[in-house]
């Protein structure tokens, strides 16, 4: 028996409308999808919600590992002397390992200050004015930790 209009409609509409065989489902989320137009993440298709997050995750790490000049802070870490440097930990492990001196010729943690930067120190021995911290961070910050100021020059 010939098959009437309607089933042959029915037909050509599903082969047209064939779902994909080539499906999957986000590892991330689980939802479905589609593996022709998915986004990759290490060779593994995830759907563009996911693959959004994990770029924009990745962005934030960037951003959070990048540490610049506005990152540095100066820590007086003697009475003498104050370091520039990312963190107290480094700024005295720097000073131990520059100048030979051990933890306890330092003052301890609770007793180490943030210098402000507003606050304006002798340029130098032989030079007349004051000069600010922060511009003394801006001129000298080259990325490793150095002696902002001291009072032994
Ligand atoms: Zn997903």
């Amino acid at each position: 028996m010939n098959k009437n209009w309607m089933e042959k409609e029915t037909e050509a509409f599903a082969k047209l409308f064939k779902p994909n065989q080539n499906t999957g489902h986000c590892p991330e989320c689980g939802l479905n999808i589609d593996l022709d137009i998915a986004s990759y993440k290490n060779g593994v298709a995830i759907c563009g919600d996911c693959f959004l997050k994990e770029e924009n995750n990745m962005n934030q790490l960037e951003v959070a590992e990048e540490k610049g000049l506005q990152d540095v802070l100066v820590f007086q870490i003697s009475d003498d002397e104050s370091v520039a440097a990312y963190s107290l930990e480094e700024a005295k492990s720097w000073y131990m390992n520059e100048y030979g001196i051990s933890e306890d010729e330092l003052y301890s943690n609770d007793d180490i200050e943030i210098v402000p930067m507003d606050k304006k120190v002798r340029r130098g021995e032989d030079e007349e004015g004051s000069i600010s911290v922060q511009e003394i961070v801006n001129n000298y910050w080259e990325g490793t930790p150095f002696i902002a100021t001291t009072t032994l020059c």
